[in-house]
């Protein structure tokens, strides 16, 4: 039936986000290793600081997020006056597509790249177009061939997800300073803080005036649930978004928890070096039993297989087991499997359950 009251065009062509599965048919004690979450969770700190906000719950909250956008400020070397929070970096990729593009426009990202991209890019009534990459790797002269006069904005997730790799910030500098005078560039730094010394694209948003970063709390930090993530950019770009932003994106709770969790800077240094340690373990293990993965720059590795059957063979196995990773054909990646570093356990198993499935396939 067709209705006289319709969506904006673009609307209806989105496919709903699909995230990681959380529970397995009869198995009550579930690894959730699909959601590149922290197995560790959120520090202490925050713990007690998300605690302590139902003291002024009753009050609205800081519309200008300035204690967070100092503590990032001073934690990052940035200026607090280029940083907006959002609800999840989700909310900035939204409000980027919101303000940059729409009805006439192309937003361009990656083949393998992050599916909200797509999804904010149509809601915005935008053209979204995908590029391809080059082995699992984004191609910068893939997406310059992309750009057109209607190209207003450039989605790159690094490191990728769920490709786990990284482009040489020399690459991405050479886009940046490639690009046509109309178009921004979106550097994606979910992922930075699991890359030792990266600062996720934060000196090249400072060298130019068409490069923004965005960031999240839901990795690293352990906070998916809470929703926080933040952008830098340009002193144009961010006020021009900061108008599109609703003045009460964050609560309260957010903010003070955020703040906490970022400050409590053991807790981060113990996170990123348990990932680093765990992540080399999987990967060679897996490596061993003819499982290959490029080198992971995230908290996740990207598993091979010989096909999409096998890879879904295993998937079905390991969820059986009540393990669960991520399929990722949607992500062009049908022979592949997306596995989040979990605890000692949690790869232990992990890297077991494979063992007996490769042994089960020769
Ligand atoms: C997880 C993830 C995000 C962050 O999402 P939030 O909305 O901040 O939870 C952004 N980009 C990529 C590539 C991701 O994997």
């Amino acid at each position: 039936m067709t209705h006289a009251i319709r969506p904006q065009p673009g609307i209806l062509n989105i496919s709903p986000y699909v995230g990681g599965v959380s529970h397995a048919a009869g198995v009550s004690n579930v690894v959730k290793l699909s959601s590149n979450e922290n197995p560790l969770g959120p520090s202490e700190a925050a713990k007690t600081a998300f605690r302590n906000t139902a003291q002024s719950l009753h009050r609205y909250p800081d519309q200008s997020h300035a204690a967070l956008r100092a503590a990032l400020a001073e934690v990052h070397g940035l200026d607090a006056e280029r940083i907006i929070c959002g609800a999840g970096s989700d909310e900035i990729i939204a409000f980027l597509c919101q303000t940059y593009a729409g009805p006439g426009s192309e937003v361009i990202y990656t083949q393998h790249g992050f599916s909200m991209y797509r999804i904010s890019a149509l809601a915005a009534g935008a053209t979204p177009v995908e590029v391809p990459e080059r082995d699992r790797v984004v191609d910068v002269d893939a997406i310059l061939a992309g750009v057109t006069e209607r190209t207003t904005l450039i989605f790159i997730a690094n490191p990728g997800n769920p490709t786990s790799t990284m482009v040489d910030a020399g690459e991405v500098a050479r886009l940046a300073a490639a690009l046509p005078d109309h178009v921004l560039l979106v550097l994606d730094g979910a992922y930075a803080e699991f890359v030792d010394g990266f600062d996720g694209g934060a000196a090249l948003v400072d060298a130019r005036d068409n490069v923004v970063m965005t960031r999240t709390f839901s990795k690293l930090y352990g906070l998916g649930a809470l929703r926080v993530g933040w952008g830098y950019g340009p002193a144009h770009v961010i006020d021009a978004l900061n108008r599109v932003r609703g003045p009460f994106n964050l609560s309260t709770t957010q903010l003070e928890t955020a703040e906490a969790a970022l400050l409590d800077r053991d807790w981060v240094d113990h996170c990123r070096s348990e990932n680093a340690r765990l992540r080399v373990l999987l990967a060679e293990a897996l490596a061993e039993m003819g499982v290959p993965s490029d080198t992971s720059c995230a908290n996740f590795i990207l598993a091979r297989f010989r096909d999409a059957a096998e890879a879904t063979a295993c998937y079905d196995h390991l969820q059986a087991a009540g393990v669960l990773v991520r399929k990722v054909a949607s992500y062009g990646l049908p022979h592949c499997l997306r596995i989040t570093i979990g605890d000692q356990e949690s790869c232990n198993r992990v890297a077991y359950l494979i063992g007996t499935f490769r042994e089960g396939q020769s």
